[in-house]
């Protein structure tokens, strides 16, 4: 008789930070997960860059990054298309926060697959990420866009956590060998109140009591042993004390600026970008369709924005501003942080960092390796793994012309935003890019990228990796039991 199939459980909690998470495991407000992980593991990762949801959905979903994806931000503007007409170029500015929403699932890179395409078995509940469900699969589709509008507006994060537990648990008696569930509610109430709230935990508290159910259900049916389940996150937060408003910042300097909600303006000479709300892309003379980037000895010259000043040396003077990143007409990616910069260019299986000025990603100096000791060297510094996914973002077309990154504490939405948030995200700081994998099976303890967990789940589930992830197979969870398997070098 052959093997019954394994399965795998993949948990999102949206938001939750790994100090959050030990910190309430160790308070023993955990039980269930406690008793997960006393025969599982647990690692820590760094989430793909903008740290927002969706965008940092990407990783788990297809093994790409969202430059990889071409999906570099929940805003982006096409550079090639946009020509500042109001009504025929509406859609080629995209934000994924509205109407736009299910478009994402065409703009991923057509030549990435989702894991819901490789594995036919699969259920997606409350994902914004679909490609590869049929609606049978994506079975809240519709009860997400109710709950997650009551929840922004109500500030009621909890039933949109309890209808995806009722569609997780109901899943268990189902046929499909791959669940995707998203717990909104942690994130939710860290934007209103801060990362480690008394609702957060609650929320937190609510999805361990869940767990338990799962696992009970799952050893009910003698498939506990055959159950990958994993809980992971797609961003950290940390509060915000100062919002500084990006695009009304450059209407400030003198520049007509392009963007959300009102997405028009008469002759724009910059247009402005958020992401969650921690970091922005910014594209100079978007009504002008162009294919390239313009490079940074370009973007510093005053006509660039219309204006009298190097517009990159007025960002970097802001309190706000930790990091600025553009293509050099030298070759490589170009970072700033106050009066600080240096150089990032890719050298064939690696990455190498020059400093020019001073040392802006804090390296101690010139450092050349490749992504997984860039990884192991800077996952727990002030930016971890930032030389990587500052790279990432330039591999987008639809990438804008300069990224700006916010430091910690600050952010760069408006200060009466509706809700307003006290905590976010978005950012390369640590605070944000850090969060937790916590896995029924043991995993190995240093740290992964997001991307490293998609060929584990795939291997977990028996199907073949496809070439060219970024994601890189590190962990064969179950291995231990299976013996070593005869393709891996002894
Ligand atoms: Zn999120």
């Amino acid at each position: 008789m052959a093997n019954p199939p394994s399965r795998c459980f993949l948990l999102l909690v949206d938001g939750l930070r790994p100090d959050v998470a030990e910190a309430r495991l160790a308070a023993g407000e955990l039980p269930h997960l406690d008793a997960m992980l006393r025969t599982g593991g647990r690692t820590s990762a760094i989430t793909g860059f903008p740290s927002t949801t969706s965008v940092a959905y990407l990783p788990f979903l297809t093994g790409c990054t969202p430059g990889r994806c071409n999906v570099p931000s929940i805003r982006w503007l096409d550079r090639r298309a946009y020509a500042g007409r109001w009504w025929r170029d509406r859609q080629a500015v995209r934000s994924y926060c509205g109407y736009q929403a299910p478009r994402l699932d065409q703009d991923i890179a057509h030549d990435v697959r989702t894991i819901f395409e490789l594995v036919p078995e699969s259920l997606g509940i409350f994902t914004p990420v679909a490609r590869g469900l049929t609606p049978a699969r994506d079975p809240s589709r519709r009860e997400r866009q109710f709950w997650g509008g009551l929840a922004h507006y109500a500030q009621w994060h909890q039933p949109s956590d309890d209808a995806v537990a009722r569609r997780l648990l109901g899943a268990v008696d189902g046929p499909a060998r791959f669940v995707f569930a998203q717990f909104p509610a942690v994130d939710g109430y860290t934007h209103q109140t801060d990362p480690d709230a008394e609702p957060v935990r609650r929320a937190l508290r609510k999805v361990d009591g869940v767990v338990g159910r799962l696992r009970a259900r799952l050893a009910a049916r003698g498939e506990l042993a055959r159950s990958l389940i994993l809980l992971v996150s797609d961003h950290g937060a940390a509060a915000v004390h100062t919002h500084l408003d990006l695009a009304d910042w450059f209407r400030a300097q003198g520049v007509a600026t392009l963007s959300h909600p009102v997405i028009w303006e008469r002759k724009p000479r910059a247009a402005v970008m958020v992401a969650g709300n921690g970091s922005a892309m910014v594209y100079a003379r978007p009504d002008h369709p162009r294919d390239a980037r313009w490079p940074v000895e370009r973007l510093r010259l005053p006509e660039a924005f219309g204006t009298e000043m190097d517009i990159v040396a007025a960002l970097l003077r802001e309190p706000s501003v930790g990091l600025v990143a553009a293509e050099s007409a030298e070759g490589g990616v170009w970072v700033g942080s106050g009066a600080e910069s240096a150089r990032l260019r890719r050298t064939g299986g690696g990455i190498s960092y020059e400093p020019l000025a001073g040392d802006p990603l804090g390296c101690g100096g010139p450092r050349q390796g490749t992504p997984r000791e860039w990884l192991e060297a800077t996952w727990d510094s002030t930016w971890p793994d930032a030389a990587y996914h500052l790279l990432d973002q330039f591999r987008a077309d639809r990438t804008g012309d300069l990224l700006v990154v916010a430091r910690e504490g600050y952010d760069f939405r408006r200060r009466f935003e509706v809700p307003e948030h006290r905590a976010g995200h978005g950012s390369l700081t640590r605070s944000h890019m850090q969060t937790p994998v916590w896995s029924s099976e043991p995993i190995p303890a240093e740290p992964v990228r997001t991307t490293d967990l998609f060929p584990a789940m795939l291997d977990w589930l028996g199907k073949p990796v496809p070439p060219g992830l970024d994601g890189e197979a590190i962990w064969c969870p179950g291995e231990h039991r299976r013996g070593r398997r005869e393709t891996e070098p002894s």
